[in-house]
């Protein structure tokens, strides 16, 4: 990755290739940045820096040897520790099946989560992994098959790097483990923690680190990249920055909504059934609904809600601004211009409120089904306030 390709982050990129340059390289640093905030993709495109063999005054070359392997995360000096799970007998690409243990093991996996979406969360990757109902961890066996690399191998590059991705995920026995060799690292040993949060890192692993704060990019930068990227105007760009508070893997999760769903349809049908369920019928549909969105997967949860957003403030602007600022495609239009009429100041309030706490409860693993039995019966009665409503 090059720092050419990271939005924002001018200050940050300046000051890491000047310690390059004046060789002046800490062991081991903290990248800490919120979610969206490109840290992940910062520390790849630093260490990619840090071993190009045609280093440039702002980037690396991208076409050396060195630059072709880490432009697929895959050169023998670079490696990866993360959260993952033990899987038993894990059916390979290859047909044969393996037991998947270290960071290591899953490095095929992270490897296209990374380059489908390289600011994914934790929870994202989870998913990637099929994770179901396990946490994430660094084990014990990550930071024992970690060391016994960094002491064998043979190297290709004058740095051996390791980006340490949530730290705050590692356990007491593995930061124990690694401990000293953060402390004495062998000659030209580097390490990039990449963390979101360092109050749940282990203080020990902490305190040997040298911070560099990453903030998310400024709203305007955000806003012209959106703008350059998905050909949206200054406005739409604007409200989808606003959004997601800068939050660029948000960002994506709005703009390119998953394409095998029919979002809109499903909306459509869930508030009419939030609207209608007062009769035997209705309820029973919307059990059978409730009981499908449940099974759906937290991530798809989370951006369906997300969507229900969307569109209740584009309804907002419908009913209040007209249509010209509106962002909503055709069969949106048609879907929805029926439901403003539902919308007044009484509930419009309320109906944002349930939506975002039901977004909070879901990233916080709340059981679905309750979750989505309840917002609904909330959004129903909400919607039948309205006085305009037939
Ligand atoms: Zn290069």
């Amino acid at each position: 990755m090059l720092f050419k390709e990271i939005k924002g982050h001018k200050d940050i990129k300046a000051r890491l290739i000047k310690s390059v340059r004046e060789n002046r390289i800490s062991h081991a640093q903290l990248f800490l940045g919120a979610e969206g905030s490109g840290n992940l993709q910062l520390a790849v495109a630093y260490a990619q820096y840090i071993c190009c063999l045609e280093k440039g005054a702002e980037d690396s070359c991208g076409k050396c040897s060195s630059c072709l392997k880490y432009n697929k995360l895959a050169h023998p000096d670079l490696h990866f520790v993360f959260p993952n799970i033990s899987k038993k007998n894990y059916k390979m690409p290859s047909g044969v099946g393996k037991d998947l243990v270290t960071s290591d093991d899953y490095m095929f996996l992270f490897r296209e989560a990374f380059f489908e979406n390289n600011f994914m969360n934790l929870n994202q990757w989870m998913v990637f992994i099929n994770a179901e109902n396990q946490q994430g961890i660094i084990k014990v066996e990550d930071s024992s098959d970690l060391i016994k690399k960094l002491s064998l191998m043979t190297y290709e590059s004058a740095y051996k790097i390791t980006i340490i991705w949530m730290p705050e995920k590692m356990k007491v026995e593995a930061a124990n483990h690694l401990l000293k060799i953060i402390e004495e690292p062998p000659a030209n040993t580097l390490f990039i923690l990449v963390a979101e949060n360092s109050d749940q890192i282990i203080n020990t692993i902490l305190s040997r680190t040298q911070l560099v704060k990453v903030n998310r990019p400024s709203d305007e930068e955000l806003i012209v990249s959106v703008m350059d990227e998905y050909h949206y105007s200054q406005e739409q760009a604007a409200y989808i920055v606003h959004l997601s508070d800068g939050n660029q893997n948000e960002i994506q999760t709005l703009i390119k909504p998953d394409e095998d769903d029919d979002s809109t349809t499903e909306l459509l049908k869930w508030w009419r059934l939030c609207y209608g369920y007062q009769n035997a019928k209705e309820i029973g549909s919307m059990l059978t609904w409730v009981e499908y969105q449940s099974k759906m997967g937290r991530e798809k949860q989370k951006n369906f809600i997300l969507y229900s957003m969307h569109i209740f403030r584009e309804c907002l602007m419908l009913k209040y601004a007209g249509q010209d600022l509106v962002r909503m495609n055709k069969q949106e239009l048609e879907a929805f211009t029926k439901f403003v009429a539902m919308i007044n100041e009484e509930n419009c309030y309320g109906f944002v409120d349930e939506l975002n706490k039901a977004y909070y409860h879901i990233e916080r693993n709340a059981n679905p089904k309750i979750l989505f039995l309840d917002l609904s019966f909330k959004l129903g009665k909400l919607l039948r306030t309205s006085s305009q409503a037939k």
